[in-house]
């Protein structure tokens, strides 16, 4: 009983795992994001600079560029746009 209990326990950790791995993964540099609350110059899109444990990131409508640290870039993301490269 206590060895099967102890099986379930590191395979529900081990899902845990690659569920956050998958996470890390989502962003990378060139993406366009959404966020939750615009930016007081009224735009919330974002272009992603720099991943890693600080994410910068720039405002697609003022060019202002933000430095923050993943757990706080993450819960304020809303929606991932991967760039789309436009001929001009
Ligand atoms: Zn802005």
């Amino acid at each position: 009983m206590a060895r099967f209990n102890i099986e379930a326990l590191a395979m529900s950790l081990n899902s845990q795992l690659t569920w956050r791995i998958g996470k890390l993964q989502k962003f990378s540099v060139g993406d366009v994001i959404r966020t939750r609350k615009n930016h007081p110059c009224g735009g919330n899109l974002w272009e992603v600079l720099r991943t890693g444990v600080d994410f910068r990131i720039k405002c697609k409508k003022c060019g202002r560029v933000l430095l923050l640290p993943r757990p706080k870039f993450e819960k304020s993301v809303k929606e991932v746009l991967k760039q789309v490269q436009k001929p001009d």
